[in-house]
């Protein structure tokens, strides 16, 4: 019998209040494993006026105090690390080797790492001298920054790496003293379900962190336009991320939103060759491509080109997806039938537009699964040569196990080449070169570049 999740309000597991469900479909089975909240803006409000309620008493709450709070819960996430770790690959058909030591560690970090810097947090000022600043009275003095709590926090998360990223939003919200009401994907709830109970265990007063499960368009759509959210943190895909902006804009909201990406992989002729091909297959292939910073489009110089896409295509071909629950599983299961279908029709698209698929290009073929998973959203690793860089497979986010190659003759290729989409969120360039990787690296217009690495970073 499947299980049925709840919201969480006020402290409390609740019900939505139309007593209406989605279905939670596994992604390696397709089997029903559980029914969530399918909440519509009545327990939105719910949810925002406890949060509102337990602002006053949470956001002067002393800092070393809440951090021990949200220290405790950081404990508590290590604690059921393999329970978390079970659900997260189980909802998105991630191996759960990856969910064991990614998702969940990182999510421990987020609340511990925040619970640390608000204990440690300093503000600025800014001295200016008597004379110093024309038609002034004649004194000198300061300006200090005084940073208060804003109110309650709509946080809308998805379900690529759900319950760290929707940490990554908790943690910092509730240290700075602000209650929050989170959305999670209507996907991959089961991790944040849990969370609650570890949320009550660490002593996370009432209302300050509360649950609405639901769809984007009805639940999510509620919380952004709710008037009593003055700031929404939203991490997703594009086109809902400039409705999201669109609709904060209009109410003068403050708005972060974390979006897709299509990020070059750069190779030049002079990289560390040996060094540069298992990153690379990692960059395409790690959580199945469902990563924004996935390195999707490989960019390699002509010299190398050929050589190395021989490798990558080898290494493609020896990544066997398997049941993610199986602690030897390196490559799982899509997140679902809709979301395979989608990058199918990309594979489709690439093949119409006269695109070589040197590897994968097809779901997996039932027969090659273990027996639990034959009705699972399985799809093989794809390396496509060959395309035009302006086509559609080359300029839309696929967000699947897909990666195109295109070739370049000179660093100023190279560039243009990284720079042609109309995305920026990564890039990594593999060159031993020093200057080469300094000037290149500035010029490719992306929030993050990796140097001879891919996916290293800090909070
Ligand atoms: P999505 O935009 O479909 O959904 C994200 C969340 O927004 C979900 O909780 C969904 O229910 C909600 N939502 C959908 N429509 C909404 C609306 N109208 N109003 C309010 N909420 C709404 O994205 P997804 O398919 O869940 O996730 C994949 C996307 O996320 C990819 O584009 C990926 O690149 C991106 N992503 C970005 C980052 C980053 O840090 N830049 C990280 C992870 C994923």
């Amino acid at each position: 019998m499947s299980e049925t999740l709840t919201n969480f309000i006020n402290g409390k597991h609740v019900a939505p209040k139309s007593g209406q469900y989605l279905d939670l479909v596994e992604p390696a089975t397709g089997s029903v494993i559980a029914r969530v909240p399918d909440s519509n803006a009545d327990d939105v409000d719910a949810a925002v006026k406890a949060a509102a309620a337990a602002f006053p008493a949470w956001s002067t709450t002393p800092a070393i105090e809440r951090s021990r709070i949200i220290m405790r819960i950081g404990a508590l996430v290590e604690a059921n690390l393999g329970r978390l770790a079970a659900a997260e690959s189980r909802d998105t058909g991630k191996p759960v080797s990856f969910a064991s030591t990614v998702d969940i560690p990182r999510t421990a970090t987020n609340f511990n790492a925040f619970a640390a810097m608000i204990i440690g947090s300093a503000s600025e000022f800014h001295a200016f001298e008597k004379g110093g600043v024309p038609g002034a009275l004649d004194v000198g003095g300061f300006n200090y920054t005084l940073r208060k709590p804003r109110g309650v926090a709509g946080l809308i998360s998805p379900w690529n790496l759900p319950l760290h990223l929707l940490t990554w939003k908790i943690a910092p919200a509730i240290a700075t003293g602000n209650p929050v009401v989170c959305k999670p994907s209507e996907v991959t709830p089961t991790t944040s379900h849990i969370l609650c109970d570890l949320l009550n265990e660490a002593g996370i007063p009432p209302g300050v962190v509360n649950m609405v499960h639901g769809r984007g368009q009805t639940a999510g759509a509620a919380l952004v336009t709710h008037p009593d959210v003055p700031t929404i943190s939203f991490t997703g895909s594009t086109p809902v991320g400039k409705w999201i902006g669109k609709e904060c804009g209009d109410r003068l909201k403050r708005c972060s939103l974390e979006l897709g990406g299509k990020n070059p992989f750069v190779v030049f002729a002079d990289a560390d060759l040996p060094a540069a091909l298992p990153t690379a297959a990692r960059a395409a292939f790690a959580n199945q491509g469902q990563i924004c910073l996935c390195g999707s489009r490989l960019l390699l110089h002509e010299s190398i080109a050929d050589e190395f896409v021989k490798h990558l295509v080898t290494w493609a071909n020896q990544l066997k997806p398997g049941d993610p629950a199986d602690p030897a599983t390196k490559f799982g299961a899509l997140t679902g039938a809709a979301h395979l279908e989608k990058v199918d029709s990309f594979v489709k698209l690439a093949r119409d537009l006269g695109g070589r698929v040197l590897a994968g290009g097809a779901r997996v073929d039932p027969a090659d699964l273990p027996a639990r998973c034959k009705g699972g959203s399985f799809y093989q690793p794809t390396v496509i040569d060959g395309l035009d860089p302006t086509c559609r497979v080359e300029q839309e986010e696929i967000f699947g196990p897909v990666v195109t190659i295109q070739r370049f003759k000179t660093d100023d290729e190279a560039v243009a080449l990284a720079n042609g989409t109309a995305y920026g969120l990564a890039a990594t360039i593999f060159t031993r070169d020093l200057n080469r990787a300094h000037s290149v690296a500035a010029r490719i217009d992306a929030g993050l570049v990796w140097i001879n690495c891919w996916m290293v970073r800090d909070l």
